[in-house]
């Protein structure tokens, strides 16, 4: 069994905190397990939670369109979220219920240690670029190591203020020249990484 479907397994077990009580299926995150581009959106919706897969409902259709115009499929990205479980009501995740989660996010990217990650969104961001704001730090990039940190709005944004569709899909057509640009990090040959969330 690989390691991502063994860490799986584990989290779907999570009783951790309160709303793993409340949820229909926990939402790990999928895709491949040597996936060069890890995204990380904030929590999974309504129909997350039904289906038991991140980024399924309007918000992942307009995902993977994005994902389209860079010629990338789903399944050759890894999606995650900040926490694996459906607030309830869809209310904004709790700070507590994030620093509950975290291991398990961190966890994925020790497997995957993809180049770059993606964050979609303010909770996303506020992992790996705090105190920033998403309206200044848009489309731009931060290098830790190895790993390039790239922040975007969420998908969802565009759904609610069409105005920011353009900027969604600008952002992300950045993606390839940034990935070219940047050193190819060899995966084999690094070490195995400690995962750091500044
Ligand atoms: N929004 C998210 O942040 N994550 C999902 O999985 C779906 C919608």
């Amino acid at each position: 069994m690989s390691a991502l479907s063994e860490l799986n397994q584990e989290i779907e077990l999570c009783q951790q905190c309160e709303i793993a009580r409340r949820r229909t299926r926990v939402v790990p995150g999928e895709g491949a397990e040597n996936a060069a581009i890890m995204f990380i959106g904030e929590a999974p919706g309504w129909n997350e939670d039904q289906q038991g897969r991140p980024f399924v409902g309007q918000a992942g259709k307009f995902l993977e369109e994005l994902l389209a115009s860079i010629n990338l499929k789903r399944q050759q990205v890894f999606i995650a979220n900040v926490i694996k479980c459906r607030p309830p009501d869809n209310r904004d995740p709790l700070p507590t219920e994030i620093q509950t989660c975290r291991h398990w996010l961190q966890r994925q990217i020790e497997i995957v240690r993809p180049r770059m990650i993606v964050t979609l969104g303010r909770y996303s961001m506020a992992m790996f670029f705090p105190g920033k704001s998403i309206s200044k730090i848009h489309g731009t990039t931060q290098r830790q190591g190895d790993t390039i940190y790239f922040a975007m709005y969420h998908p969802a944004a565009a759904l609610h203020q069409g105005n920011l569709r353009q900027t969604i899909e600008q952002d992300m057509l950045k993606i390839p020249e940034i990935l070219a640009r940047e050193e190819p990090v060899k995966k084999e040959a690094a070490p195995p990484k400690q995962m750091t969330m500044f």
